[in-house]
């Protein structure tokens, strides 16, 4: 199952970065950037059933939603949003492509104190 699969990589991602302090980990907010959807509840079903038999046992899961970036190839200058825009806030070309794949990342980490 793709969000099943997910959630382990989300788990193995932060022990790894977080390295000692894995066990410390309170809350782990991630960001889905359209056009990747997921479905968040069963996301974190996923993360909750598989964070027992890891380090982040004490962890919350938070989901947002992430921004496209798109890279205008007239002016070269990146811009960001939550939806689709068919010109460039720069210079107005509509000569856009996504900058970034779709995709879930780790927006932030927190640990208790
Ligand atoms: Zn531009």
């Amino acid at each position: 199952m793709h969000e099943t699969s997910l959630a382990r990589k989300i788990i193995e991602e932060v022990v790894k970065v977080t390295g000692e302090k894995a066990s410390r980990v309170r809350r782990v907010r991630v960001a889905v950037r359209p056009p990747a959807t997921v479905m968040a509840e069963a996301l974190r079903e996923g993360f909750d059933l598989l964070k027992k038999e890891s380090l982040l046992a004490g962890a919350v899961l938070e989901i947002s939603e992430g921004e496209m970036v798109f890279f205008c190839r007239d002016c070269r200058r990146e811009s960001s949003g939550k939806k689709m825009i068919s010109s460039c806030p720069h210079c107005g070309s509509e000569a856009l492509r996504l900058a970034r794949q779709g995709e879930v990342y780790i927006e932030s980490i927190d640990f208790a104190p």
